[in-house]
């Protein structure tokens, strides 16, 4: 008789593994099952140069499997043009952590032809944690209660006050730095000391202030400043999301799994895709379906209950193809949500430099990958509201050495005067930027393409998502804001984006399983648990109502240790 375990955790990304360790510390016994290999201790390159790389980090594309995604920018003293964006599967296109990427060529997914989708997705253990840049901001009040603010959309079915533990339990658990934000709408956690900021960027936020009355402070970040439990503090080589050898950054493997494999009760199966999730008579969920990545063999594993963590678009996808009797359109469907709802952040950014910084000594301050931060400061209250779009942003200003002088203002592009111009612009070139929501709109949403399946002979998800007015109307107040930023600390502005980031962009997608009150409406309750199938929770960015300001992955370690926890204690007080 095969092994019945007490959970089945479907993924092991930053969902996965706070079930993983919450639920092996109350001692159930757990099999974590994630589609990718245990990639994380070979070939993270990222202190390498990059000649040292294949093709001198020169990236070959996967032509036949290359989409072309175009965004609209505008170069000052040019016409507004199309830059496209070419991905293959690799969200960076570097042979520095080539390794971690879900390729297009094996990964299926589809898209329809005028709506075309960047899916980044990781597939390793840890998932996207390896790569994530670690930005970790807490959403204010208003980010759980939005409909009650401008009437659009729906309220989040818990408030800020509510989560403000959660966040504060994960900040104590992960490890996040950052500062006093002095902002209820970019509430300050529970944090280590801030990184210091970058020359170029007190530049700006001294500006800033003067100007606008605007308060910028130094990004927080699932990072640390020192030694904190058991792992070293940061090294600042700026290289976050290729990878962080040190283990300074918040991964899963680095910081969740060890615990959980310590209490002797976790099962780790990697390399393991899930086809489908199989039920009983009574509608309860009972065992997975898998296939082998390498070996392609087929094999089930049964559970009393089973959390779905395999991140927002494909945890959709898996439940979509989990068809039965009982369960025509896909398991836990009834209210037909499966799937909608999929939302994410848009960016946009101004570019620039600050003259005055040019031709400086080089000096090593290149810090990490994040910059600084401004607390949403447009509707926020009836002063601020805006008539042109819905919803918030946070800013962000960049600037500073880098590993490398940064793109070349025209001019010569190879030979000794190109050389000459890229050490005087070394460490002038600053950017503004920002991260804001993109609103659920009734096209957005993914389903199952009838014909395309991927490598493993699994149906493939479709995805329909474009933006809408409301985020274009976002991005040129974000781009005209940015562009006035840099210019007010004296600096030249050289470019600024028109149209939204690509679809896929932002690599925030969320939303396609939202959790609700009402049966009807909702995927699952507001702990995570399918209304329709008992003992079948989710544990991801799926089940999140809005897209909010960005940096989303605080929110879904918090949510889900708060679900985890539940889920624990329904289990110890026998009522599931
Ligand atoms: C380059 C980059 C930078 C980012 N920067 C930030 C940032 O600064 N701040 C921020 O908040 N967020 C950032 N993110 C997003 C962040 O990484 C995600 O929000 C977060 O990892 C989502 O967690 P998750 O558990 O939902 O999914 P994931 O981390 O994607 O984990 C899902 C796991 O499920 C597994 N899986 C998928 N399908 C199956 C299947 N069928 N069977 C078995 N296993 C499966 C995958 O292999 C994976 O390990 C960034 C992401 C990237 C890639
Ligand atoms: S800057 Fe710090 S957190 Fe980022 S990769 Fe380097 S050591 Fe890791």
């Amino acid at each position: 008789m095969p092994k019945t375990y007490d959970a089945i955790v479907i993924g092991s990304g930053a969902g996965g593994g706070i079930y993983a360790k919450t639920l092996t510390e109350a001692g159930a016994e757990v099999l974590l099952v994630d589609a990718g290999g245990h990639q994380i201790d070979r070939d993270i390159r990222h202190h390498q140069w990059s000649w040292e790389l294949p093709y001198r980090n020169s990236y070959q594309q996967d032509q036949e499997f290359t989409v072309a995604l175009p965004t609209m920018i505008h170069t000052v003293g040019q016409e507004d043009r199309e830059r496209l964006t070419l991905f293959d599967g690799s969200a960076h296109n570097t042979y520095y952590n080539d390794h971690f990427w879900a390729k297009r060529r094996d990964w299926k997914y589809t898209f329809p032809q005028e709506k075309p989708y960047r899916w980044v997705r990781v597939r390793a253990l840890g998932g996207k944690t390896n790569c994530w840049d670690a930005g970790a901001s807490r959403w204010g009040a208003l980010e759980f209660k939005p409909a009650s603010y401008d009437g659009f959309g729906l309220d989040w079915p818990v408030t800020y006050e509510e989560m403000a533990p959660w966040y504060s339990k994960i900040e104590q658990l992960i490890g996040v730095s950052g500062p006093d934000t002095q902002s209820e709408h970019f509430p300050t956690g529970d944090w280590l000391p801030p990184i210091a900021p970058r020359c170029a960027e007190v530049r700006l936020a001294a500006a800033l202030y003067k100007k606008f009355g605007l308060y910028a402070f130094p990004s927080p970040k699932a990072a640390i400043t020192r030694d904190f439990r058991g792992r070293s503090k940061c090294h600042y080589c700026g290289r976050c999301s290729l990878g962080c050898d040190s283990g300074s950054k918040f991964t899963t493997v680095g910081v969740l799994l060890p615990p959980a494999m310590a209490t002797g009760r976790l099962t780790l199966r990697i390399n393991t895709i899930v086809r489908e999730i199989t039920s009983d008579a009574d509608g309860r969920v009972q065992a997975i379906s898998y296939i082998d990545r390498y070996t392609f063999k087929e094999g089930q594993a049964r559970a009393r209950i089973i959390v779905l963590c395999a991140s927002a678009i494909e945890t959709a996808r898996i439940l979509l193809n989990s068809r039965s009797g009982r369960f025509p359109q896909g398991l836990a469907n009834s209210s037909g949500q499966v799937g909608h709802n999929l939302v994410e952040n848009i960016t946009s950014s101004a570019s620039g430099y600050l003259p005055d910084f040019e031709n400086r000594t080089v000096t090593n301050e290149d810090g990490w990958s994040t910059g600084m931060h401004i607390a949403p400061f447009v509707n926020i209250d009836e002063k601020t509201r805006s008539k042109k779009f819905l919803r918030r942003y946070v800013m962000s200003l960049n600037g500073g050495f880098g590993t490398s002088p940064g793109s070349s203002r025209g001019g010569a592009i190879f030979g000794a005067d190109f050389k000459r111009a890229g050490l005087d612009w070394y460490g002038s070139n600053v950017s503004i930027g920002a991260q804001g929501e993109g609103l659920q709109n009734p096209g957005n949403c993914v389903d199952i393409d009838p014909e395309v399946k991927d490598a493993w002979g699994i149906p493939a998800a479709r995805i329909h998502l474009q933006f809408g007015d409301n985020e274009k109307a976002m991005t040129k107040d974000i781009s005209e804001r940015a562009a006035n930023m840099i210019e007010a600390a004296g600096g030249v502005v050289t470019g600024w984006q028109v149209s939204p980031s690509i679809p896929g962009g932002s690599i925030h997608e969320q939303g396609t399983c939202r959790m609700g009150d009402d049966p009807n409406k909702f995927v699952t309750n507001r702990w995570g648990q399918c209304h329709d199938v008992p003992n079948l929770f989710l544990g991801d960015g799926s089940i999140n109502v809005t897209a909010s300001t960005g940096d989303p992955t605080l929110t879904i370690l918090a949510m889900s240790l708060r679900n985890a926890e539940h889920l624990a204690e329904s289990v110890r007080k026998r009522e599931l």
